[in-house]
């Protein structure tokens, strides 16, 4: 290249990085490392609103991918922007979920390995559209076969099917997932999607008896009446007006104009027969669905000993049907209990009360295995036994951080899922970046982070932490309630710096109110726990007499999931909180075995509206995620990194030298190109494949340098 030439090139490269810098202030980075050092959480937000509004919602902390919910279709999902982003080196288009997942699937396939995308962030954040997306992504750009085309359609479909059962309106979402859910999509050595397997975590039951004003029930319930037709409906004898239905009543929005549930019903019907569902396992499956509403119909009358007594015998006759079970043995079951004394077992009338609690624990336990039984069906539609090798990726989609005006026992066990995963992330972060500093041969100084194992440890140490107490007290004899729970807690971890009951948190200790609280002060901050309904959550006890009753019930998915084997079984089974603790655990060691990628989902508004970004809303939200947190641990190091190669090929048109081609070692035609373009020895390391680079915006000007080159 002319002197001349040259020094034009270079003006022409100046003149545009002003362009450049001005179109950055406009529509912010797509990187948040780009931003200047010691970025304020201000900056952080203002960057994000910028993108926002310019409907760009995807942007990335490194490789992690921050998504704001638009709350409106963008045209960013249609399969032209699937093959865009086919193949493409990570940071060479605009973040996308799509990046997320083909890079994933790239790695995958180059080195035979198994990855996660774990998905978070609250309630209505886009979680679960996240995941759909990344799924359809694959359905549409993995090679496929024809035989295997059954197996995509399975992975596909079994969505709406577990939506169906498994999500419900709230306040905070008209779809809201109520259970967390783990996917493996398998692939073959190819990288032909092959088959799939799915775990799912601590299903909402409480909603299937009672629900908020504003809130409904499970889906399915609504779709059954609507679109079940008159000879469904009428062999499960059920009307198609929810407002009949106690359980569907309570919110007073059975009918929602959001939600289409006609619709939906024809969408989950075909979705099952692609599913490998026969016609019996419908009609018992839907049995069950309509035996709670029939349970919660039934109507308890006090008689003048104060003992519960049923006086219509509609109801319990369809129960019973449906359940397979005598009538008159299911009546005595729901007004009975049985007590084991010494040598005999003793039949006590239940109270109202009493009996009200075992009916809403019926229809919980038998709602709760139909899932469990609905998962393990799906699963065994997805296997695909004809490939032994095979790699996966995992995706979660999981509850995110929740702190309400009362947070009970679902949001401890919440908080604390979020509390293990936040660990995994630093842990995997920081390990990550260390193996490839080390691998690398660079050097560079650990950086100072909060590791939250101590708050891990709070809530599952055995025999110390809050589950083990909480378990305590439920097996102690006597008289434990939620308040000597609190009790112990204050005894046992009182002291604990990230713990405090409420009673100390108050100040001047005037007010009781707040008594049943105790306060934990997680990596997200700080949530108080009201203990009301702790010891009963986490017992979830089932009379032994309707646990018979289920045991020997004649409807073939109930007797699958109520084995007598439970009835023999004189321990009790594990609490809630401890087998929470458990599949957590395993989750753990699951992820842990595995490559990660990060989604981190932020809901925009309250009002589920497009273009409205509430800054406190998201403030916290920044906060709850710990992106700050990452955001500095990115920093730490290299602010970016990437291969010799890769680097070279992309702005090799910078430097006389390489342009048009190079011919040398990559590594040292990145040196040249480097030297050239004016990076200083303090910006930069070079390690054995790739370059290192300290600060963000010295690649920032590299890459505006090219894009106006
Ligand atoms: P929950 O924890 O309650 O299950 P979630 O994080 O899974 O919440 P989603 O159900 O994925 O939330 O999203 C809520 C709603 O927001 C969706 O039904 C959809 O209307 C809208 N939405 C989410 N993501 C997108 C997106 N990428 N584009 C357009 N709309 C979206
Ligand atoms: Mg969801």
């Amino acid at each position: 290249m002319s002197p001349q030439r040259e020094e034009a090139r270079r003006e022409h490269i100046q003149l545009h990085m002003e362009g450049a810098l001005r179109a950055r202030d406009r529509v912010g980075v797509q990187d948040f490392v780009l931003l200047d050092a010691h970025t304020s959480e201000a900056a952080f937000l203002d960057n994000l609103r910028k993108r926002f509004h310019h409907n760009l919602i995807y942007t990335y902390i490194g490789t992690l991918l921050v998504s704001v919910n638009p709350y409106q279709e963008l045209g960013i999902y249609t399969v032209s922007q699937m093959e865009l982003y086919q193949g493409v080196n990570f940071f060479e288009l605009p973040p996308h979920v799509y990046a997320i997942a083909d890079n994933a699937y790239r790695m995958m396939c180059s080195e035979l390995s198994n990855h996660f995308i774990l998905i978070s962030g609250e309630s209505g954040a886009g979680k679960t559209e996240a995941s759909k997306k990344i799924l359809q992504y694959f359905a549409v750009t993995c090679p496929m076969t024809e035989s295997l085309q059954v197996a995509r359609d399975r992975l596909l479909l079994s969505n709406p099917v577990l939506e169906a059962f498994g999500n419900a309106k709230t306040l905070r979402n008209d779809n809201s997932s109520r259970f967390g859910k783990y996917m493996d999509i398998q692939f073959d050595f190819k990288g032909v999607p092959v088959g799939g397997h799915i775990i799912s975590y601590l299903i909402e039951k409480s909603r299937v008896v009672h629900q908020n004003t504003g809130e409904r029930n499970f889906h399915i319930f609504y779709q059954l009446l609507q679109g079940g037709g008159h000879e469904l409906l009428s062999r499960l004898g059920l009307e198609p007006d929810p407002q009949l239905y106690r359980y569907l009543s309570q919110g007073h929005c059975a009918r929602e104009s959001s939600i289409d549930d006609k619709n939906d019903w024809k969408t989950v019907s075909n979705a099952f027969s692609i599913i490998d569902f026969t016609e019996d396992d419908l009609e018992n499956l839907f049995g069950i669905i309509a035996s709670v509403l029939h349970l919660g119909n039934i109507r308890f009358e006090e008689n003048p000993q104060g003992c519960a007594i049923i006086p219509h015998s509609h109801e319990i006759k369809w129960v019973a049907k449906l359940l397979g079970a005598p009538p008159s043995i299911l009546l005595e079951a729901l007004t009975h209990r049985k007590i084991e004394a010494q040598t005999e077992e003793v039949v006590c009338p239940l109270t109202l009360a009493l009996a009200l609690y075992a009916r809403d624990a019926v229809a919980k336990a038998v709602y709760e295995r139909a899932f469990t039984w609905l998962v393990s069906k799906i699963n065994s539609s997805l296997v695909n036994k004809d490939f032994t090798k095979k790699t996966v990726i995992g995706l979660l989609d999981i509850y995110g951080f929740e702190v309400f005006d009362k947070n009970g026992f679902e949001q401890f066990c919440i908080n604390y899922c979020n509390e293990k995963l936040q660990q995994l992330l630093i842990e995997r972060t920081l390990k990550a970046e260390q193996a490839e500093y080390k691998l690398e041969g660079i050097e560079w100084e650990p950086i100072q982070y909060f590791n939250n194992k101590i708050i891990c440890d709070l809530v599952e140490e055995r025999h110390k932490g809050i589950i083990s107490i909480l378990d305590e007290e439920c097996i102690r004899p006597g008289p434990a309630t939620d308040l000597s729970f609190l009790e112990k807690l204050e005894e046992k971890v009182g002291r604990h710096a990230h713990f405090q009951t409420r009673k100390l948190a108050d100040p001047k200790g005037r007010k009781r109110i707040g008594w049943m609280d105790f306060c934990l002060f997680h990596y997200a901050g700080e949530v108080t726990y009201c203990t009301r309904g702790f010891l009963e959550k986490n017992n979830d006890l089932l009379y032994r007499h309707l646990k018979e009753v289920l045991c020997r019930s004649r409807n073939p998915i109930l007797s699958e999931c109520f084995l007598p084997a439970e009835l023999k079984n004189r321990r009790r089974p594990p609490t809630v909180g401890t087998q929470f603790k458990n599949s957590l655990s395993s989750l753990l060691e699951i992820l842990t075995a595995k490559e990660p990628s990060y989604i981190r989902c932020i809901k925009p508004n309250e009002q589920k509206e497009p273009s409205k970004f509430d800054d406190f809303l998201i403030r916290h939200q920044v906060k709850y995620l710990g992106l700050m947190e990452h955001l500095r641990v990115r920093r730490a190091g290299f602010a970016y990194r990437r291969k010799y190669e890769h680097f070279l090929q992309r702005y090799k048109s910078l430097c006389p030298d390489t342009w048009p081609h190079w011919h040398g070692p990559a590594a040292e035609g990145v040196e040249r190109l480097v030297k050239y373009i004016g990076y200083k020895p303090q910006e930069y390391k070079l390690g054995r494949t790739k370059i290192f680079i300290r600060f963000a915006r010295t690649l920032f000007a590299t890459e505006d340098a090219f894009e106006f080159s």
